[in-house]
């Protein structure tokens, strides 16, 4: 890598700027693939995102202005931004990247923050506080997820919305990251309350959002009913259809075939490309245990039992479930959906979260959420290989600890990329008003992981690197070359 100078204080000014489809498909079909703006709460001690107890009548809504403004949420965990950023830094070094453009790469572009008030059912109002975040610009408008979560924060979304740059850049596709979220837990919503914080916050940040700036997609908590919701409000303020604002959207609005799956099958398909060519390892010897049963996890767990997998344990936010015979993902779905949770199921033994990191099996699959392989619990990890499901589960210091053990850790960027690639493809669809089948889709997203995890391989044999830092250099090259060219504005 060439180093490049250029100005500083330049850099710095434009870095402030169910459809119940399968995942299965016959082996013969896969393989033809080449293999702030402010509103305001009305309690200052009410945390932003709690209840508020005020009641007012149903014919005389308070205005914004009578209402106070909601203090900040406090960040509970480690900084996931730190980290994002301690992954660039070091690797950055290794690619010996000029330190003016490092800077600019460690800082998003755009944050806007905001503050704003939904009417319950009760005829309350409760405050809430959400988020988007653009981290770059230079390869094309940015990319990335709603997240529901009351865990949602500034320095979580600015973490996930740079993990969205490398991530897109490393599947070669024409965008940045974004991300964005609002501090809830969804589950205590009624429907029309979800539907009126999700439009309400859409309206919020409708300055930030366009196909041509910036388009969401679903992430935790939240799914292709409220993408629906988020493409209807946008439209409804332009005044015409405006499919291309979100992806992940069902298929009736302008949802694209294989969405709801891709990122799931992708994890299928990029573990059984690492086992094989890192390990010798088929498929259909291996066990794999996953933490997280929603979209990622329990597709991932689905593809991967449909191509001979054993999955002997999954888990959801309330526990674990383990069977050494193996379970059946789809009857496990099933009775998810009945009963709210995983525990309980008849057919299995109980263990806790922390139990299931700590299996020995073949994959272990974090699909749950950031910063769940820590210093505290690496060393206790006995999965051969790490197939990063969910965005930045492992820390930088259980990345070390880890690699000193020989286990491979298959990175987020490239592992879980299938969601964004069949976004992508929505999007595409979208804009050209022309659906693909299915398995053009499938095939086509085969297609672009292989090609980039061969990438990644390259690296590897190269460098001596890990495959995250092999990842990451590809992907923050490409950066680098898109800036190099574009030059800095002014
Ligand atoms: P989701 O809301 O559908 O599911 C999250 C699951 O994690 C739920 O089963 C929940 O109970 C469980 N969970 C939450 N906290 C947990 C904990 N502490 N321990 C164990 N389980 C816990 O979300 P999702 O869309 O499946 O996303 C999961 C992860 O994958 C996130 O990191 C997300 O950013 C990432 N991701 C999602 C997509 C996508 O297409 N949805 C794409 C790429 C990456």
């Amino acid at each position: 890598m060439t180093k490049r100078r250029h100005n500083a204080n330049s850099a710095a000014r434009e870095a402030s700027g169910s459809n119940d489809q399968s995942a299965s498909r016959s082996e013969a079909d896969e393989n033809n693939a080449s293999a702030s703006s402010s509103a305001a709460s009305d309690s200052p001690s009410t945390p932003a995102g709690s209840a508020s107890k005020r009641h007012v009548t149903p014919k005389s809504h308070p205005t914004e202005t009578e209402l106070a403004p909601a203090p900040p949420h406090p960040v509970q965990r480690a900084s996931a931004f730190s980290v994002a950023q301690e992954q660039l830094n070091r690797v950055a070094k290794a690619m010996d990247l000029d330190d003016d453009l490092r800077a600019h790469l460690s800082m998003p572009r755009r944050e806007l923050i905001v503050h704003f008030p939904v009417e319950m059912d009760d005829g309350s109002l409760r405050n809430f506080t959400g988020f988007r975040v653009h981290h770059n610009t230079a390869l094309g408008p940015t990319k990335g997820g709603i997240r529901y979560h009351p865990d949602v924060s500034l320095d979580e979304s600015r973490a996930l919305a740079m993990w969205m740059t490398w991530k897109c850049a490393l599947m070669n596709l024409p965008y940045g990251g974004a991300k964005g979220g609002v501090i809830v837990n969804p589950k205590e919503l009624s429907e029309r309350e979800l539907q009126a914080m999700t439009r309400r916050y859409t309206s919020e940040i409708s300055l930030f959002i366009g196909p041509e700036m910036d388009i969401p997609a679903p992430d935790v908590g939240t799914d292709a009913r409220v993408m629906a919701w988020v493409m209807d409000t946008y439209s409804m303020n332009r005044g015409y259809s405006v499919p291309a604002v979100t992806t992940g959207k069902p298929l009736a609005v302008g949802g694209s075939a294989g969405r709801e799956y891709a990122t799931g099958l992708g994890i299928t398909y990029v573990t059984r490309a690492m086992l094989r060519r890192r390990m010798g390892l088929h498929i259909e010897d291996a066990t794999v245990a996953i933490q997280g049963f929603g979209n990622v996890g329990s597709w991932a767990a689905r593809a991967m039992h449909e191509r001979g997998a054993k999955v002997v344990a999954v888990s959801d936010v309330n526990g674990a479930v383990y069977d050494e015979r193996g379970l059946d993902p789809r009857h496990l779905k099933s009775f998810a959906e009945e009963t709210g949770s995983v525990v309980g199921y008849p057919r299995a033994d109980s263990l806790t979260n922390e139990e299931l990191l700590e299996l020995k099996v073949d994959v272990l699959i974090p699909a749950a959420l950031e910063g769940q392989i820590t210093r505290e619990n690496a060393d206790k990890i006995n999965a051969r290989v790490i197939a990063e499901g969910a965005n930045g589960p492992t820390t930088p210091e259980a990345d070390r600890i880890l690699e000193d053990k020989g286990v491979l850790i298959i990175p987020d960027i490239l592992c879980n990329a299938g969601g964004v690639v069949v976004s992508y493809f929505e999007w595409v669809q979208d804009l050209q008003a022309f659906s693909w089948d299915e398995s053009e889709i499938r095939l086509q997203m085969k297609r672009k992981l292989l090609d980039n995890l061969d990438d990644v391989l390259a690296i590897t044999l190269q460098t001596g690197q890990d495959l995250r830092t092999a990842a990451y250099t590809i992907a923050i090259q490409r950066i680098v070359d898109a800036v190099k060219y574009r030059g800095i504005y002014p």
